[in-house]
C-alpha cells in the first residue's frame, strides 16, 4: 500500500490556500506540481554545479556535463532504448514532434501520407500539417467512436504503401483513452510506415519500454511527470535519427563548420543546437528517480481505482455527462452538467480552491467530434486524493446550484 499522506507532503504547492480554501488540484494533464526533491535538484545544480556542458575543460563543466549525460542515461533506461544516443532533449513534447516533422519534409513527397488521430493535442496535428503543406503529402485522420476511443478497423483501412508515418498518442489528455498502441505499431510497419508515440500523458502513469513497442519515436515530457517545464526527451531509433537532417543550426551540433561546407555533429548532439536546459535536465532525472521508487506500477493501480471512486461519485449528480469513456482509460475525467458552459464551472471551483482545466484542451478536434464547446476536465496524479475528489463533487453541485 501506497503512503499518500506522505507522498503529498512532499508537495510544497499543494500545502496552500487558494481564496480561503485549501488546494486541490486537479490539472495534472496540464502540469503536475513538483516534489521537494526536484526543487532541490534545481537549488543543488545552480549552487553547486552551474555551467556550461560539453565545452570546457574545467571541473565545474564536467561536473555539469556529467549530470546531464547521467539524466539522458536515465531516460534511456527508464523507457529501455537500446542506446543512450538515441535519446535526444528537447524542450518538451512540442519540440519533440516539431523536430520529427521537420525532419520528414526530406523524406515525404507529393502523393505521400500521414496519419494522425481525431484526438490528438494540436501539438502532434499541427507539425504534421506544416510538413504536409511543405512537401505535398496528404493528413489522413483516424476517427473516434461515440465513446472517445480510435475506430481500428478505419485505421487499418487508412494504411497502404503511401502511409509514411503515423502519429498518435499513447493516452489522449483530453479524454483518457488509452490507445492501443502496440497494435498501431505492428500495423504501421507491416506497410512500412513510421510511427511516432505522443506519450505526454502515458509516461506519468505506466512503465514504457520502447524496444518492446517497437515505437520509431516516443516523447515524453518533464513537465508532465514532476520534472520542471522546458524539459523532453525524444526517443528515436538510431536508423531513423541518423536518416533524418537536424532541426535547427548552431553551436553544439556541429562536427565542422566552414563557409564552403558545414558537417553535423554524431548523435545525440546532432540534434541539440545551443546550450539547452541543463538545470532541467539534472532534475528530470531526480523525477524518474523519484517516480521509479513509488513505482509505476503502484501509481497505475492508486490511480485507476482513484479514477472509478471519481467516475462514480460525479455520475451521482443529476446532468452530468462523461465526454470519453473508452474501454481502456487513464486518470482524465471529462465532464459537461447539462449545457452549463464548463468555463463557468471551472470560474466557480476555482474561486472554492479547486484546480481543473476547462476549454478544449488543445485538442479542438475531439471537441468539434462531439459537438460541444469544451469540457471541465479533471485529471489525478499520484498525490490526489478521495478527499480531493468529494471535493470536487461538492463544488460541481455548488455551480451547478449557482448557474441553473
Ligand atoms: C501536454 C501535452 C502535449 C504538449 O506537451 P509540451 O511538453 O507541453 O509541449 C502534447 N500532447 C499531449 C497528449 C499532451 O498532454
Amino acid at each position: 500500500m501506497l503512503n499518500i499522506a506522505k507522498i503529498r507532503a512532499q508537495f510544497p504547492a499543494l500545502h496552500q490556500e487558494v481564496h480561503g480554501h485549501p488546494l486541490v488540484y486537479l490539472d495534472n494533464g496540464a502540469t503536475t506540481q513538483k516534489p521537494q526533491a526536484v526543487i532541490d535538484a534545481i537549488q543543488q545544480y545552480y549552487a553547486e554545479q552551474n555551467s556550461n556542458i560539453h565545452r570546457g575543460v574545467h571541473y565545474l563543466s564536467q561536473l555539469a556535463t556529467d549530470a546531464y549525460e547521467a539524466s539522458r542515461t536515465c531516460i534511456q533506461k527508464h523507457l529501455n532504448a537500446q542506446h543512450s544516443h538515441e535519446i535526444i532533449f528537447t524542450r518538451g513534447i512540442t519540440e519533440a514532434i516539431n523536430l520529427v516533422a521537420h525532419g520528414f519534409r526530406s523524406v515525404l513527397k507529393i502523393g505521400d501520407e500521414i496519419i494522425v488521430s481525431t484526438i490528438e493535442h494540436h501539438s502532434n496535428i499541427v507539425p504534421w500539417q506544416m510538413a504536409c503543406d511543405a512537401t505535398g503529402a496528404k493528413l489522413q485522420i483516424i476517427p473516434m467512436d461515440e465513446n472517445g476511443a480510435l475506430k481500428m478497423d478505419a485505421f487499418h483501412a487508412l494504411l497502404s504503401e503511401k502511409t509514411k508515418l503515423v502519429a498518435v498518442n499513447h493516452i489522449s489528455n483530453a479524454l483518457g483513452t488509452i490507445n492501443p498502441i502496440k497494435e498501431m505499431i505492428d500495423a504501421a510497419h507491416q506497410v512500412g510506415a513510421a510511427i511516432l508515440i505522443d506519450g505526454a500523458q502515458a509516461a506519468p502513469h505506466l512503465s514504457i519500454d520502447v524496444q518492446e513497442l517497437d515505437a520509431d519515436f516516443y516523447c515524453i515530457s518533464g513537465h508532465k511527470m514532476y520534472a520542471p517545464t522546458g524539459i523532453g526527451a525524444l526517443y528515436g531509433k538510431e536508423k531513423w535519427l541518423n536518416k533524418i537532417p537536424p532541426y535547427q543550426g548552431g553551436g553544439e551540433m556541429i562536427a565542422t563548420v566552414s563557409f564552403e561546407e558545414t558537417t553535423y555533429a554524431d548523435l545525440p548532439h546532432k540534434f541539440e543546437a545551443g546550450t539547452p536546459n541543463i538545470a532541467g535536465g539534472v532534475a528530470f532525472k531526480t523525477a524518474i528517480d523519484w517516480l521509479n521508487e513509488i513505482g509505476l506500477e503502484n501509481i497505475a493501480q492508486y490511480e485507476s481505482k482513484l479514477l472509478q471512486y471519481a467516475s462514480e461519485r460525479l455520475s451521482e449528480i443529476d446532468g452530468f455527462r462523461l465526454i470519453g469513456n473508452a474501454p481502456q482509460k487513464a486518470g482524465v475525467i471529462s465532464f459537461m452538467i447539462n449545457d452549463l458552459h464548463p468555463y463557468d464551472i471551472g470560474m466557480i471551483l476555482d474561486k472554492l480552491g479547486i484546480a481543473v482545466r476547462t476549454g478544449h484542451h488543445c485538442a479542438q478536434p475531439v471537441m468539434d467530434a462531439f459537438c460541444i464547446p469544451g469540457t471541465v476536465r479533471a485529471s489525478l496524479a499520484i498525490y490526489n486524493t478521495k478527499d480531493d475528489v468529494d471535493r470536487l463533487v461538492e463544488g460541481v453541485k455548488k455551480a451547478k446550484s449557482m448557474l441553473s
